[in-house]
C-alpha cells in the first residue's frame, strides 16, 4: 500500500488539516478512557515542534445535525492536559467561525473545530463540504485510522483537494497490519473469537485464504459443531449458517489452512457470573447446558499449534470472558501470545472492540506487538476490504502530481 508519510510533507508554518478520532468513551462529560488521545501524542507533538498550525477535525457519537450533547468543547481542555500543549476551540468546522479562527492562529498553535458530524455532508461525503474543509489548510494529515473504514468528507473526500499525508498513528497501524496479513512471515495464525458466525463472515472467508492455522472459538465454534451435526444444547448457535461453515470449510482445505475447532468445553446451564459448570467433551454437551468457554484440552492444544507459528493475528474473545470464570481460556491463550511475542518468537496483532477489552483483563496489551485501537476499521480491514480513508492516502492530490 503506497502512501505518503508526514516525515515527507513541509509543515513549518502551513496549516494542517488534521484528522483524528476523538469518539472517545466518556461517563458524564468525562473521558474515561484516554487512549485513543495518548495515541496521537507523537503527530501532534512532531507538528508542534516543527511550527505547524493544527487544526483537529473528529467526530464524536452519532449526533443527528447540531446537538449540544455532542459538542466537542468539553474536549480542548482534556486534550490540552493530555498533550501538554494548549488547544483551542472553535464552535464549527466550516464557514466563517472556523476561517477566523484559524485565520488568528500561529505557528505551533493547536485549534480543535466542533464535531464534523453536525453537518450532514460530511458523512454524504459531499464534495462542497469536502473543499470547505480543504480550504483550512495547506495540507491534509489523516491520523484516524479507526474512522478509515468510512467514505466521509473528513476521511476521504478532503484528501482530493490537498496533499495528503497519513499521520504517525495511522501509520504504525498499517505497518502493524501489513505485518500480519499484508506480508507475514509465515505460519500465520489467525485466532477468532467472539458470539457469532453471522457477523464474522467475510472475515472468516478472508482469512482462511490467508492463513495457515484459524483458531476457532466463542460461540462462533458452536455453529461450526453444529454444522457437523453435533447437539450443542442450549448453546448460543446459529443453525441457518451451516451452508456458511461448510463453504469456509472447503475454502480453507483448497488454501491449506487448518481449522482448529473446540474438543472440549466448559458449560454451564445459565448465562451467569459463577453458574455452576462442568467440563466435557463436545460430543458430551447436555440437552441443559450452554458451552461458554473452550476447555482445557483444546487451550493446550491451541497452545501447542501457536508454538509453531511465526504471525499471530487475534479477533474476539474465545468464551463469555466477561462472566467469571469463562475467561480462563482466553485469558491462557493470551499469556502464550504475550510470551510467544516476549520471546521473539512471533509477531502478534490484534483488535477490535471486545478483543482489546480481553486483552485489558488478561493484562496482555503491552505485551503483544501491536494491539488495535480502531473497531470497525480493524475488522473490515481483517475481512480484506480497501478502507477509503487509506485508499484516499495513496491517490490523494500529492500522489497525482
Ligand atoms: P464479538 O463482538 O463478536 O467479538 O463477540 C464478543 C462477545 O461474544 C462477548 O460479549 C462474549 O461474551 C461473547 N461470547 C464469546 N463466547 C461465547 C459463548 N460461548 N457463548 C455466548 N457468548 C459468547
Amino acid at each position: 500500500m503506497k502512501f505518503s508519510s508526514l516525515r515527507e510533507a513541509h509543515v513549518t508554518g502551513k496549516y494542517v488539516v488534521m484528522r483524528v478520532d476523538l469518539n472517545v468513551p466518556t461517563d458524564n462529560g468525562h473521558v474515561t478512557d484516554t487512549t485513543r488521545i495518548d495515541r496521537l501524542k507523537p503527530t501532534i507533538d512532531y507538528l508542534v515542534e516543527h511550527d505547524a498550525r493544527v487544526i483537529l477535525l473528529s467526530h464524536f457519537g452519532r449526533p443527528k445535525g447540531v446537538s449540544p450533547e455532542f459538542s466537542q468543547k468539553f474536549l480542548a481542555p482534556v486534550l490540552t492536559q493530555q498533550w501538554a500543549h494548549p488547544v483551542s476551540f472553535a464552535t464549527d468546522c466550516v464557514g466563517d467561525v472556523a476561517m477566523t479562527a484559524r485565520n488568528h492562529m500561529k505557528d505551533g498553535d493547536i485549534l480543535l473545530l466542533e464535531n464534523v458530524r453536525f453537518h450532514p455532508q460530511e458523512e454524504k461525503n459531499d464534495e462542497a463540504f469536502a473543499k470547505q474543509l480543504a480550504q483550512l489548510g495547506d495540507i491534509y494529515v489523516n491520523d484516524a485510522f479507526s474512522a478509515a473504514h468510512r467514505a466521509h468528507a473528513s476521511t476521504e473526500g478532503v484528501a482530493h483537494f490537498l496533499p495528503s499525508y497519513a499521520g504517525f498513528l495511522m501509520e504504525e497501524e498499517l505497518n502493524a497490519l501489513n505485518l500480519a496479513l499484508g506480508n507475514p512471515t509465515r505460519p500465520v495464525a489467525a485466532i477468532v473469537g467472539g458470539a457469532k458466525v453471522s457477523t464474522k463472515l467475510d472475515l472468516l472467508q478472508n482469512l482462511v485464504t490467508k492463513v495457515d492455522l484459524l483458531v476457532l472459538g466463542g460461540g462462533m465454534a458452536n455453529t461450526f459443531l453444529h454444522a457437523h451435526d453435533i447437539p450443542v444444547g442450549k448453546s448460543l448457535c446459529e443453525p441457518d449458517m451451516a451452508e456458511q461453515v461448510h463453504k469456509i470449510e472447503s475454502a480453507a482445505a483448497k488454501n491449506n489452512c487448518r481449522i482448529l475447532i473446540p474438543h472440549d468445553v466448559v458449560v454451564a446451564t445459565e448465562f451467569k457470573a459463577n453458574a455452576a459448570h462442568i467440563t466435557c467433551g463436545v460430543g458430551d454437551i447436555p440437552a441443559t447446558h450452554m458451552a461458554l468457554d473452550v476447555g482445557p484440552e483444546t487451550v493446550r492444544e491451541i497452545q501447542t499449534a501457536l508454538e509453531n507459528c511465526k504471525t499471530i493475528i487475534w479477533n474476539g474473545p474465545l468464551g463469555a470472558f466477561e462472566i467469571p470464570p469463562f475467561q480462563n481460556a482466553t485469558i491462557a491463550v493470551a499469556q502464550t501470545v504475550s510470551h510467544l511475542t516476549q520471546a521473539g518468537k512471533v509477531k502478534s496483532v490484534a483488535g477490535g472492540g471486545d478483543t482489546v477489552a480481553a486483552l485489558e483483563m488478561a493484562q496482555m496489551v503491552d505485551e503483544l506487538t501491536y494491539v488495535s485501537s480502531a473497531g470497525g476499521a480493524f475488522l473490515e480491514w481483517m475481512e480484506g476490504k480497501s478502507l477509503p480513508g487509506v485508499a484516499a492516502l495513496s491517490h490523494g492530490k500529492n500522489q497525482a502530481n
